[in-house]
C-alpha cells in the first residue's frame, strides 16, 4: 500500500510572483482512482507539475508525501522504517519514479535514433537500479563488494544489458502492447519521430503499464483521443489499478473518460484548491451543470 499525499500545497509560477496553487489537500492510496476535474486554468495541470518537480514552479508551502508500507515493492527490497515516508519535492525525478511514482511520459528530443522499446527497456533498467540504491542497505553493500572481487566475472551476469535484457523486454512489451490493443510497429518507432497526440497518450498509458508504479498522475490523457483509443487507454488505465493496485490521479476537464475508468473520488479543483469533493456522482452533476454552481456553493459567487 502505498500513499501519495499532497499537503497545503502552494505554488507559483518561478519567473514572477503569480500564485497558482493556493493550498491544496489531496491523498491517492493505491488501487483508489482518483478524478482532479475543474474548469481551464483553475491548477490542475500546475499540480501534476510540481508533483513531478517541473522546474517552472516554485513551491512555496506544502508538502508533496508519499508514504510506503512494508513490501511495497516485493520482497527482494526491503524498506526500513525510515524509508516508509520520502519527501518527494527534495528528489529528482527519477528518485520519485524509482519510488513508484508515475508523473507522465518524457520525451527527450534531443535524443536522436532510439527507438520506443530500448527507451522504455533503458527506463524500466533505471527504475529498478536507482530502486535499488535508495534502499540499498549498507551491510549487503559491503558483502557485494567483496562478492564481486572473488565470484563474479563480467561473464556472468547481465552487465551490460541491465537487469531485464533486451530477450525478456521483449515479452514485457509485446504482452503490455497487446492488452493496450497497440501496433506492433509502435515499439520500433522512433522517439523523435513526431507522435500524434493521441500516440503520445497512448505511450504514457504504456510507459506505465510498464513501469506498474505505485501511484500515477496523468494528466488530461484523455484528449486528442478518438472513442476507440480513449476505451484502449482507459483499458490499459484500469489494469494497472486492478493488476498492479497502482492509485491513480486521472487529471480531466471533461467527464466523457470517467465512462469508462470509473473514479472512486472526483475532486473539483477552483482557483487553484480543491473546492469539493464526492464521489462518481459529483462528476455527472458537473456535466449536467458546468462548474458555476460549486463556484457559488463554495465561495458565495459565480
Ligand atoms: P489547468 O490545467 O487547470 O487548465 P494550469 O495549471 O495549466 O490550469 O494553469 C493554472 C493557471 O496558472 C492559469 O491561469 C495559467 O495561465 C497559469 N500558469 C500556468 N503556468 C504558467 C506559467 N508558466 N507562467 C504563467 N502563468 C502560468
Ligand atoms: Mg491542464
Ligand atoms: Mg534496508
Amino acid at each position: 500500500m502505498a500513499r501519495l499525499e499532497l499537503r497545503n500545497l502552494h505554488a507559483e509560477v518561478a519567473e514572477g510572483d503569480e500564485k497558482i496553487l493556493e493550498g491544496v489537500d489531496l491523498e491517492v492510496k493505491s488501487g483508489e482512482i482518483h478524478a482532479l476535474m475543474g474548469p481551464n486554468g483553475s491548477g490542475k495541470s500546475t499540480t501534476a507539475k510540481v508533483v513531478a518537480g517541473h522546474p517552472e514552479y516554485e513551491v512555496t508551502e506544502g508538502e508533496v508525501l508519499l508514504h510506503l508500507e512494508e513490501g511495497e515493492f516485493g520482497d527482494e527490497i526491503e524498506i526500513d522504517e525510515d524509508q516508509r515516508t520520502w519527501n518527494l519535492l527534495e528528489l529528482e525525478p527519477n528518485e520519485r519514479a524509482a519510488l513508484g511514482v508515475f508523473l507522465g511520459f518524457q520525451y527527450p528530443a534531443e535524443i536522436d535514433g532510439v527507438t520506443m522499446t530500448n527507451f522504455l527497456r533503458t527506463a524500466l533498467n533505471a527504475k529498478i537500479e536507482e530502486r535499488e540504491e535508495l534502499f540499498e542497505d549498507d551491510d549487503a553493500e559491503e558483502e557485494e563488494a567483496e562478492d564481486a572481487g572473488f565470484e563474479t566475472s563480467p561473464m556472468e551476469g547481465n552487465v551490460d544489458e541491465g537487469d531485464v535484457g533486451v530477450a525478456e523486454f521483449q515479452q514485457i512489451l509485446q504482452e503490455k502492447m497487446e492488452a493496450l490493443d497497440m501496433d506492433e510497429k509502435f515499439a520500433q518507432r522512433y522517439l523523435n519521430a513526431g507522435f500524434s497526440g493521441g500516440e503520445k497518450k497512448q505511450n504514457e498509458v504504456l510507459q506505465a503499464a510498464i513501469l506498474e508504479p505505485s501511484v500515477a498522475v496523468l494528466d488530461e490523457i484523455d484528449s486528442g483521443l478518438d472513442i476507440d483509443r480513449l476505451q484502449d487507454v482507459s483499458n490499459g488505465i484500469n489494469a494497472l489499478r486492478d493488476e498492479e493496485g497502482t492509485g491513480v490521479l486521472q487529471i480531466t476537464h471533461y467527464q466523457r473518460i470517467l465512462d469508462y475508468v470509473e473514479p472512486d473520488h472526483v475532486h473539483v479543483m477552483i482557483d487553484g484548491r480543491i473546492a469539493k469533493s464526492g464521489g462518481p456522482e459529483l462528476a455527472e452533476q458537473l456535466e449536467d451543470k458546468g462548474y458555476d454552481w460549486v463556484r457559488e456553493e463554495v465561495y458565495g459567487t459565480a
